[in-house]
């Protein structure tokens, strides 16, 4: 396997977080709802839990525009230098770590008690190091569907992966017929009432 579990969770957090801008979910800022964040953890597995507190909520939406900064860059060294700013700036110290019933040793990239912010900065940065140690960033795209800026990062084995996985890029054709469909309804309801 080329990624291994506690790195492929990174990839999760990675981009559950960057797509749920706005831009990038295509509806809201999904951050506004604490549901977020708690849909992160459980879909990741993750063994810890937000604080909610303000300072986390910037820091959290800090974090999710240095992951935006690292797609942007196309030169190697200005991501690395990003992912040792993320890793500094999250104290990262990394711990060897079981659970009960747990299989095997992994690492944990902070101590126990830092911050979820830092707990979570610290695991994507290693996502994306994991990327620049392969020789794989390539992996972290954009969707190609019409109008969909989601990104995902692309652990299939030979790397061909296009669109996201969201309902709607599955099933482009369903999607545009309901946004036309939709499109006549308002217009007819415009109409209806005199704008
Ligand atoms: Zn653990
Ligand atoms: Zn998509």
């Amino acid at each position: 396997m080329l990624f291994e579990t506690d790195v492929r969770a990174a990839f999760g957090v990675i981009t559950q977080l960057m797509n749920s801008s706005a831009r990038r979910s295509g509806e809201y800022e999904l951050l506004d709802d604490p549901a977020t964040l708690d849909a992160i953890v459980a879909d990741n597995a993750l063994s810890y839990s937000p604080e909610r507190t303000r300072a986390e909520d910037v820091e959290i939406r800090l974090l999710r525009s240095r992951l935006e900064e690292f797609l942007r860059h196309d030169d190697e060294q200005e991501r690395l230098d990003l992912v040792n700013a993320l890793l500094i700036s999250a104290g990262s110290t990394p711990q060897l770590a079981t659970h009960e019933g747990d299989e095997a040793p992994h690492f944990h990239y902070t101590m126990d008690d830092a911050s979820f912010s830092s707990k979570l900065t610290a695991l994507t940065a290693i996502g994306l190091a994991r990327l620049l140690t392969t020789r794989e960033t390539d992996r972290f795209r954009t969707c190609d569907g019409d109008g969909c800026d989601k990104v995902f990062i692309d652990v299939s084995k030979n790397a061909s992966r296009r669109y996201c996985d969201s309902q709607t890029c599955g099933n482009r054709l369903h999607a545009a017929r309901y946004r036309a469909r939709r499109q006549q309804v308002g217009a007819a309801a415009g109409a209806a009432s005199g704008e």
